[in-house]
């Protein structure tokens, strides 16, 4: 799947063909009767006349038909295993169907859903893997609450995890991407794992995510999302769970690169497109803040703007689409506003335009001081350009990490030690040399932050798993 190749993209417009209309449903899967809350409509966020079917979220009742009948998965670990492996060969026959629903639900390019598929998959097999050689047993009922940015990858590589440690799983997926979860968790199932130790609640966080972090029945959660959500879980579990009770929660992050004067210049180009623009900028590790040796900002910042041009912006249906649209309607407005703002301040470098259907955000970038001026992370295409003098790399690695964040951090550079240099004082826990900063390779990647980023462990990495168990002692007569 390497999208390079024409052959590819033939196959996954052959693929995910009979999908383009299809339309699908989502509604709670519990080992009970459901009642279910009011259906809505799932939209496509590039053409929001297209419906892909309908929405019921799960209603105060399901959720305690599944507090009340969740189990731990008891059977020995290579059955997880297999069960989990087999998982994995039903999503890559299904590819078609995720590639459609991707583009549709979640307005993913082809490019992302490719992405986003081998992700899910590597987490199945990886963890099936690690669940053989586990030394501590399960700790109970997990909830784990995904977000929409990665609604396959996120929500099935946390439940995986839970999983493979042999616990149950209450799963909540985001409001935005319940149909993603829906198809994903039926091929769960189908692979053998048990209704009552595999339940899935879509509906509102405030209500079914609230429910689910707030009840002593639970014994830890998995969570990705905004820092501001985590913050939320982390009080209700103090209020109502197990002091033990673990969160596992990966957050947000105010991502910065820094491009200094020996950087090759081409190569820096396109990795700060795809680090700022891919997934239209939705992606915890995007690039917001990027840092232009002075010397050479003036003729870099052109060739940035020239390459940007070359964007191609639009319906991800399209398969040669860079730049999809923003989540749905409330996350464009918020974004427009901001930029909006930003061009009343005079702060606008360079943007493309804007389509006039669907949630579309041209790609921008605004001219700051310095990271200290982002106030918050704004989850989409903003790209905010600062220069900086070579005497001053330590003072942008202290801003950086004033920010109390800590997820990803890019650096272009040829000069000898550097890298080591600014890998001893940053506060991150991914950082990218010469490359883009997104990404991760489930097992030889792993992928977390620190600071308000995210609790760790880091997510496809060894220690995952362990925070899923319970270390027991035991003492023989
Ligand atoms: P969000 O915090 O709004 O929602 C995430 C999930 O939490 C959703 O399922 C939502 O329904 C649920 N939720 C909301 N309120 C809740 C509550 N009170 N109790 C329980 N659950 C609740 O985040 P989002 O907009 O879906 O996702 C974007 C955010 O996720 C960004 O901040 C991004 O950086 C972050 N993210 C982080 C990583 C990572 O690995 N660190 C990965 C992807 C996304």
């Amino acid at each position: 799947w390497d999208l390079t190749d024409a052959r590819d993209l033939e196959d996954i417009a052959k693929a995910r063909g009979p999908w383009a209309d299809a339309t699908f449903t989502a509604a709670p899967l519990i080992a009970g009767t459901t009642t279910g809350g009011t259906p809505y409509d799932a939209r496509n966020p590039a053409r929001p006349e297209d419906c892909l079917g309908s929405v019921t979220p799960a209603s105060a009742e399901d959720v305690q038909t599944a507090l009340h009948a969740a189990r731990e998965w008891a059977t020995d670990a290579a059955t997880r295993a297999r069960v989990l492996r087999k998982a994995a060969d039903l999503y890559e026959d299904h590819f078609g169907a995720f590639f459609a629903i991707l583009a549709r639900e979640a307005g993913k390019s082809q490019l992302d859903a490719v992405g986003e598929l081998r992700e899910a998959v590597d987490f199945l097999r990886y963890y099936a893997g690690q669940a053989e050689a586990l030394q501590h047993p399960a700790r109970g009922v997990f909830t784990c609450i995904s977000p929409w940015n990665f609604p396959l990858a996120i929500f099935t590589g946390q439940i995986a995890g839970a999983l493979a440690a042999g616990n149950g799983v209450l799963a909540k997926p985001a409001e935005q991407t319940p149909i993603t979860a829906h198809y994903a968790a039926q091929l769960l199932l189908a692979a053998g794992v048990p209704r009552d130790v595999l339940q899935l609640l879509p509906g509102d966080g405030a209500t079914v995510g609230a429910a689910l972090t707030s009840d002593p029945r639970v014994a830890g959660v998995a969570f990705t999302g905004s820092t501001e959500t985590a913050k939320l879980i982390q009080s209700a579990m103090a209020k109502h769970m197990a002091p033990g009770a673990p969160l596992i929660a990966e957050t947000g992050g105010l991502n910065a690169m820094i491009v200094d004067s020996t950087a090759l210049p081409e190569q820096a180009v396109r990795d700060v497109l795809a680090s700022a623009f891919q997934s239209a900028g939705q992606r915890c590790s995007a690039l917001r803040c990027l840092y232009v040796q002075e010397d050479v900002a003036e003729e870099f910042e052109r060739m940035l703007f020239g390459a940007m041009n070359e964007l191609r912006l639009g319906d991800p249906w399209h398969l040669p689409t860079d730049v999809g649209p923003v989540i749905d309607a409330e996350a464009q407005a918020q974004i427009a506003d901001y930029i909006a703002q930003s061009r009343a301040e005079g702060r606008v470098l360079h943007e493309l335009t804007t389509p006039a259907e669907g949630h579309f955000i041209a790609p921008v970038a605004l001219r700051v001081r310095g990271i200290h001026d982002l106030t918050r992370e704004v989850f989409g295409p903003v790209l905010h350009i600062a220069r900086f003098k070579a005497a001053d790399l330590d003072r942008v690695i202290a801003d950086v990490n004033a920010t109390g964040y800590g997820l990803t951090f890019g650096l272009h550079t040829r000069i000898d030690g550097r890298v080591q240099h600014v890998v001893d004082r940053i506060h991150v826990g991914n950082m990218y040399v010469n490359r883009n900063q997104i990404g991760a390779i489930v097992g030889s990647q792993p992928f977390g932050g620190e600071g308000l980023s995210g609790t760790g462990p880091k997510a496809g990495g060894p220690q995952y798993l362990a925070r899923f168990t319970v270390a027991k002692t035991g003492s023989v007569a």
